[in-house]
C-alpha cells in the first residue's frame, strides 16, 4: 500500500488523489488540507462527522468487552461477600459474560451495515 508524502500515513490506492508533480503520493485528507483539491473533489475524503459516526459505531459494537471485565472487576472487589445479592450479581454477571460473544456475532452484520452506509462511494478510476 503506498504511503503519503506529507502525513506519512499508509491507505489503500483508493484514499489518495490523482495527479503528477505535487499531487503525486498524497492522501485525500492532505490533498484538501493543502488545497490541491477542493472537499467536493476528494470522493474518498472521510470528514470529520464521517470519522465521528464512524467511531461511536466502533465504540458501541466493542465497548462490551470494557464493560463486562469492570464490572467483575467491581463485583470482586465490592459485592463478592454481600449476602444474597453478591450470588444474585454473579449470576447476572455470569449471564451477561456468557451471552456477550453471541451477541457480539448476531450485531456483526448490522455492524458491517452501518461501516458500509457510513464508506463514502467510490469508483475507481480507470488505470488506477
Ligand atoms: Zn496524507
Amino acid at each position: 500500500m503506498p504511503t503519503c508524502r506529507f502525513c506519512s500515513g499508509t491507505y489503500t490506492r483508493e484514499n489518495f488523489i490523482h495527479g503528477n508533480g505535487p499531487r503525486a503520493q498524497v492522501c485525500a485528507r492532505c490533498g484538501v488540507e493543502k488545497n490541491f483539491i477542493t472537499e467536493e473533489e476528494a470522493a474518498n475524503l472521510f470528514d470529520d462527522k464521517l470519522r465521528n459516526a464512524r467511531l461511536s459505531i466502533v465504540a458501541r459494537r466493542y465497548s462490551m468487552f470494557l464493560y463486562i471485565p469492570a464490572l467483575w472487576t467491581l463485583w470482586i472487589m465490592f459485592l463478592s461477600s454481600v449476602q444474597p445479592w453478591g450470588i444474585y450479581f454473579l449470576l447476572i454477571l455470569v449471564a451477561l459474560t456468557l451471552f456477550a460473544p453471541v451477541w457480539f456475532f448476531i450485531r456483526s452484520a448490522q455492524f458491517a451495515g452501518d461501516m458500509a452506509r457510513l464508506t463514502p462511494a467510490f469508483d475507481r478510476p480507470k488505470g488506477h
